[in-house]
């Protein structure tokens, strides 16, 4: 396998902790020892999380093209677009961002807490619109592009979540060889890697990276979009591309994806009653904190599979944390009582 022949920028501090989760591992029986690596805590640039890491592949295509405007979509709670709009500023880049209306949720301040907030004040241009959830290429992105040419400026595009980008998956293949060099110096290999999927570039990264030793179907995907067969389809497709970006020497296939589809209810961006059950639980237990739309979804699935005993005894599990706090503002009516 080769990712170092792709450009990278970096965006990040560096390798991202693994930390234990005793307290929660233990609360849960103690047979599956729970671990957690910390890309939630990435990257200094607004809070950083998973989009960071992948857009260190994507930067220097955008400085090569002599790009000046980074144009990207998602919802309004989007983490993705706050990420696209800290590495426009960091780079000293225009931003123009497509918030769209992905979720049936409406919190009295949600289009003006969290991630849109700190979009806003790094400078990108926030434009609202109506358009309902979908992860596949929208009109309204185009139209922002096209605005950015009729100004004269070099738009960059990039899709939501980084992902349908042909560079998206390289980020989270370099993930899986940060946690090979981590579990050398451990001195024990991860049995399951657990990771929340939605646009699917995370995940198809890591199935790349961990097929280079076996286990991509180790990587186990917790739906968060409601969505499974558009998920897991688009995971598919990112992952056989980036195999081949990084010449893995293998094809992959349908049996690589593993897609839970029971959590990621009643739809994108609302948490059903396990989901805060999860996110109070790490909350209370590692001070770990998760939110309603990803990580909530991906830690209920993985609390739910060691109390049906889905792990067998003794296995490690590392819950891949990728962000996405900035969006509890947002629901603060939710947690009212905590
Ligand atoms: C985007 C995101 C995900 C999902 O990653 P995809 O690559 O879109 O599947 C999970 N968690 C958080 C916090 C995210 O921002």
């Amino acid at each position: 396998m080769n990712l170092a022949k792709h450009a990278r920028y970096p965006l990040t501090f560096g390798p991202t902790p693994v930390q234990p989760l005793k307290r929660l591992s233990a609360h849960l029986g103690g047979k599956v020892e729970l671990w957690a690596k910390r890309d939630d805590c990435n990257s200094g640039l607004a809070f950083g999380g998973n989009k960071i890491r992948k857009l260190e592949y994507l930067v220097p295509q955008a400085l090569a093209e002599g790009c000046d405007t980074l144009v990207s979509i998602g919802g309004i709670q989007s983490n993705h677009t706050r990420q696209v709009a800290a590495v426009a500023a960091h780079l000293g880049m225009k931003c123009l961002l497509v918030q769209e209306n992905w979720v049936n949720y409406s919190d009295a301040v949600y289009d003006r807490v969290g991630n849109i907030e700190m979009s806003r004040i790094m400078g990108a241009e926030v434009r609202l619109d109506a358009a309902g959830f979908d992860i596949g290429i929208r009109k309204s992105w185009e139209q922002a592009l096209e605005e950015v040419r009729a100004r004269g400026g070099k738009p960059f595009p990039i899709p939501a979540g980084a992902s349908v980008h042909p560079l998206g998956g390289l980020g989270y293949v370099g993930f899986a060889e940060e946690v090979r060099a981590q579990e050398a110096e451990l001195g024990f290999r991860f049995d399951y890697i657990v990771v929340c999927s939605v646009t699917g570039s995370t995940q198809a990264g890591m199935v790349v990276g961990f097929a280079a030793d076996g286990r991509a179907d180790r990587v186990i995907g917790i739906d968060g979009s409601a969505k499974p067969a558009q998920t897991r389809a688009q995971i598919l497709e990112i992952a056989r591309n980036t195999a081949q970006l990084v010449e893995l020497g293998r094809e992959i296939t349908e049996a690589d994806v593993v897609l839970d589809e029971r959590f990621g209810g009643p739809e994108y961006g609302l948490p059903n009653e396990g989901t805060l059950e999860a996110i109070r639980l790490s909350a209370r237990l590692e001070a770990m904190m998760t939110d309603p739309v990803y990580e909530g979804k991906s830690m209920h699935g993985m609390i739910e599979m060691v109390r049906d005993g889905e792990f067998p005894a003794g296995s490690r599990v590392l819950y891949a944390h990728l962000g996405g706090v900035p969006a509890i503002n947002a629901y603060s009516f939710i947690f009212r009582n905590g």
